[in-house]
């Protein structure tokens, strides 16, 4: 049987921590009852730095609950490295995760169909938002776009996902693998390569405390998704730097014409093709230098270069 983890990002939850662990605490009976997760599984509570009660409340439950263990980071690391911290804690106890936020906004009845799709074999299972009903309309509008916005720009991501996900102790072995410190997990793991599949995920509304995702950091979110993926921005100044020039030719033909009918104003012929045809060489300069920083960018990430599913050989074991 599989001995799982839940790891919650807690910042601040002290409003609402209390009935989490007790509905995930239920979800855990239920589970073990119909004999999908074994009786020593955990929950595990990370807390990312909170100024309120939040760690008081983990330490009070630890001590009557063994299943809830906390880890208690020294200060506010955002969402993305509280996660990650629990995981890499975690992969060391258990055979498989499912990171999910404090306040249990995610369908917990998409857990139990997660795990059975660990038992037919799929390593990694993703949560996806089915409804966004419960949502803001704000942040409905602006998740989608960003998501959209993510797939033009190359991101491979899965549409509508969040960090609700179910990984395999051999998904999060190989996800320690990866060295870089911007971490955007929703880019990460597709990287990872392991079969994968998802689950429906109907959001609700938040029992009680706020969200802590403002405009500011959702914004911040998106950047990262997109700067720590993708060097199709840097691509993008280099065309447009080729289109400046191409324009630029054709204003030089316009004004050769111009020159040659007398229609020209003195002066303004020089004036307008040094602009198009600086901008454009500026354009193409900055674009050439942003390529090479973006192979630069790669390089030092130190993301490893493939994954080995299976060797097949006579030879002895390393
Ligand atoms: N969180 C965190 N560190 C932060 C901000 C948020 O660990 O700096 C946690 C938070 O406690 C919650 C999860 O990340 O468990 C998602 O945050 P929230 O529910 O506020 O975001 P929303 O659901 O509104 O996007
Ligand atoms: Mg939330």
């Amino acid at each position: 049987m599989i001995r799982l983890a839940t790891i919650s990002p807690c910042y601040n939850e002290e409003e609402v921590l209390v009935s989490s662990i007790s509905r995930l605490t239920e979800l855990f009976e239920q589970m073990i009852a119909q004999k999908l997760i074994s009786a020593d599984s955990l929950m595990v509570f990370v807390n990312d730095g909170s100024c309120d009660r939040t760690w008081d409340i983990i330490c009070q439950h630890h001590v009557q609950n063994p299943r809830v263990c906390g880890i208690n980071l020294t200060r506010n690391c955002g969402h993305q490295n509280a996660i990650m911290a629990g995981m890499m804690t975690a992969r060391h106890w258990v055979d498989a995760v499912v990171t999910i936020d404090a306040d249990l906004q995610d369908d917990l009845q998409a857990i139990p169909q997660m795990i059975t799709s660990l038992e037919k074999g799929y390593e990694v299972v993703y949560g996806v938002k089915v409804s966004r009903t419960a949502d803001p309309l704000l942040k409905r509008y602006s998740a989608e776009a960003f998501y959209k916005l993510q797939y033009a720009m190359g991101v491979e991501s899965v549409f509508n996902h969040a960090d609700f996900r179910l990984l395999s102790r051999r998904a999060l072995d190989l996800l320690a693998e990866y060295g870089e410190s911007n971490i955007y997990l929703r880019g990460l793991i597709p990287l990872i390569g392991l079969p994968s599949t998802t689950v429906d995920d109907v959001i609700s509304e938040r029992v009680s405390g706020h969200s802590k995702y403002n405009l500011n950091r959702m914004a911040g979110l998106a950047l990262d998704g997109i700067t720590s993926f993708s060097v199709k921005p840097l691509y993008l100044v280099t065309y447009t730097g080729v289109l400046f020039l191409i324009i630029s030719l054709f204003i030089g033909i316009y004004v050769i014409h111009a020159l040659i009918a007398g229609t020209a104003v003195p002066g303004w012929a020089s004036l307008i093709l040094s602009i198009w045809l600086v901008g454009g060489f500026v354009l193409l300069g900055v674009g050439v230098t942003g390529i090479y920083i973006g192979k630069i960018y790669q390089e030092v990430k130190h993301r490893p270069l493939y994954h080995i599913k299976e060797v097949l050989s006579h030879e002895p074991a390393l």
